[in-house]
């Protein structure tokens, strides 16, 4: 085979060499074989003991179903149930099998794919929607067929830390099993700079590339791979030369990473002395070693949802099961503060990968949305919140925020869960800071409002950028238009960083352009003084501040956001890392 490089978005820093290991297929990416003419019989067995189970399956949900269960739910599963009957599925699979002596898996997305197609013929709106519910019925079946369907291989250890992972798509949810696994790199068809996927990669600090079009069909299990993180670029069967080349840069950067090792123990100044506070963004409490090893003041976003994802149906992780998360973590940080963000869930971390999200989900029910259109769970979070706050500084962080009524609603039920463990004499810190992500265009333009009523702010550039731009971050055709540097942005984020040190509210920036050293300097010279990132970056950025002299980015980037041409301010961005 001959090598051949393809291009993609770079997501996650660095150089990684390796095997493909091509994940579980998706739904319509199976195996094809024929079927011999006595194991016929036999294969169609197969796909009847399939559709069995998930008729069983379909059976379970609905005795399962609780009494609040809203009635479309139980109306869902009886639309699939429905499909699962129909003749077009039960039937004419087990025939093409019987036919064309398709494999199971085979017939079935021969017939998934001819009636998704017969759908999109359909005028009638309603009905040309349902193919989708098709296509999750077809998926179910596969996913019987294929057992477990585990996304991951069953014996990774002994390759485990060559392997390169190579999907159509992973999500934040799935991206959470490798965490414990030796993988050296991922490479997704699909994806955005800042989708949560992205994110996970960034926090394992494992190169990564997304929106790499056609990777899982072009890259074949086995071959070797070299990801190259920062640029985006996946040479798949590399030359030895060229394989030697991408060797000597691995090498290269690991010797400056380890130089930055030496930076720790230096405090975090600029030149002309202005102490700047780096905190860490975390997944779960076990990650608050990699926050101390990068010498972080604290933590200042633990993404809470990565604690309620993978779990059985319905099963939400209990008060006790969080205060116990929660505590490792203020622990853990030894008298550093430790930033909660309550549940940020929808968009493109549901918490069930199967449920049916809205139309819009980045526009949906999410955040503090869902919270507060579930308050019981939320006062459970918050309750071990609070718990956990007699054990160490905790800060309460509330992401999505954009009306008035939702703050007062969310500091009512922080009040009523106040009061119920006072009434349990259950210790909190009643002094505890309550803060507001800044990340939606409307919550960045009226700022006081915010400023009246909560202790601090954070601002999520990741989805004020998504929200001001209009740009799904998952969605790799657009993400070409991902761009931190729009005048927009850079306006809502000086305007929000001037706002808020005017009003004396503490204010720091926890999306990913905090954890991009060329992006320091910038929110450096807005006066931006406490950055919150992926462990993996903090020693980066550090470097870059204590070479920063603000007496000299302040004025300069003055003179940035003066402008509202694209090329002027990519090329003074540039420049500022010169100065
Ligand atoms: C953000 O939006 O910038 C942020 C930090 O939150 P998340 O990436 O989890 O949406
Ligand atoms: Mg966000």
């Amino acid at each position: 085979m001959t090598s051949f490089t393809l291009h993609g978005i770079p997501v996650s820093r660095g150089i990684a060499i390796g095997r493909a290991h091509l994940l579980a297929p998706a739904a319509l990416d199976v195996e094809h074989y024929l079927i011999a003419e006595d194991k016929v019989e036999a294969e169609v067995a197969r796909l009847q003991s399939a559709l069995a189970a998930v008729r069983t399956e379909l059976q379970t949900l609905w005795s399962e179903l609780p009494k609040e269960a809203p009635a479309e739910l139980g109306a869902f599963i009886d639309v699939h149930a429905l499909i699962l009957s129909d003749p077009m599925i039960a039937d004419v699979p087990l025939d093409i099998i019987r036919t064309r002596h398709y494999n199971a898996e085979w017939a079935l997305v021969t017939q998934i794919e001819e009636l998704s197609s017969q759908f999109e013929e359909i005028e009638d709106a309603y009905l040309r929607e349902r193919k989708a519910d098709v296509e999750q019925v077809g998926e179910r079946i596969l996913k019987q067929l294929m057992g477990s369907a585990s996304l991951l291989p069953k014996n990774v250890d002994g390759d485990g830390p060559h392997m390169i992972v190579v999907s159509h798509d992973i999500s934040p949810a799935d991206m959470l099993q490798f965490r414990d696994r030796a993988f050296s790199g991922f490479i997704t068809d699909v994806g955005g700079q800042n989708s949560h996927t992205a994110i996970v990669a960034r926090s394992l600090d494992i190169p990564a590339t997304v929106g790499v079009s056609f990777a899982s069909a072009l890259i074949r299990q086995g071959d070797w791979i070299i990801i190259d993180g920062d640029a985006g670029v996946v040479v798949v069967d590399p030359a030895p030369i060229v394989l030697d080349q991408y060797r000597d840069r691995q090498a290269r950067q690991l010797r400056e990473r380890k130089k930055l090792g030496k930076l720790k123990k230096m405090p975090s100044v600029t030149l002309d002395g202005t102490p700047v506070t780096l905190l860490a963004n975390i997944e779960f409490p076990d990650d608050c070693v990699h926050a101390l090893e990068g010498s972080a003041h604290g933590i200042g976003l633990f993404r809470s949802e990565f604690l309620f994802m993978n779990r059985a149906a319905n099963e939400l992780p209990t008060e006790e099961e969080q205060f116990h998360s929660y505590k490792q973590a203020v622990i853990a940080m030894k008298g550093r503060p430790v930033t909660i963000r309550t549940l940020d869930i929808g968009s493109d971390k549901p918490i069930d990968e199967d449920e049916q999200t809205s139309l819009n989900p980045a526009l949906g029910l999410r955040a503090i949305r869902y919270c507060l259109a579930e308050p019981q769970m939320f006062m459970t979070q918050l309750r071990a919140i609070l718990r956990a706050s007699a054990f160490g500084p905790i800060k309460l962080l509330i992401p999505m925020l954009s009306h008035a009524f939702e703050i007062d609603q969310t500091l009512a039920l922080i009040e009523q869960a106040k009061a119920q463990l006072r009434t349990e004499k259950i210790k909190f810190d009643a002094e505890i800071r309550i803060g507001a992500m800044i990340e939606v265009p409307g919550a960045a333009l009226a700022l006081p409002m915010f400023i009246k009523r909560l202790d601090f702010l954070s601002i999520g550039t990741n989805d004020l950028i998504q929200y001001t731009l209009a740009i799904d971050r998952v969605d790799h055709e657009v993400a070409h238009l991902y761009n931190p540097l729009h005048p927009s942005v850079l306006f809502l984020l000086s305007t929000t960083i001037a706002m808020a040190a005017k009003a004396e509210v503490p204010i720091s920036v926890c999306g990913e352009m905090a954890g991009d050293i060329k992006m320091t300097r910038l929110l450096l010279g807005m006066g931006l003084r406490e950055f919150s990132m992926h462990p993996a970056q903090l020693l980066s950025v550090k470097n870059e501040i204590l070479n920063s002299d603000l007496s000299v980015l302040e004025p300069a980037t003055r003179k940035i956001l003066r402008s509202y041409e694209p090329q002027v301010i990519a090329e003074a961005v540039e420049r500022l890392q010169t100065l």
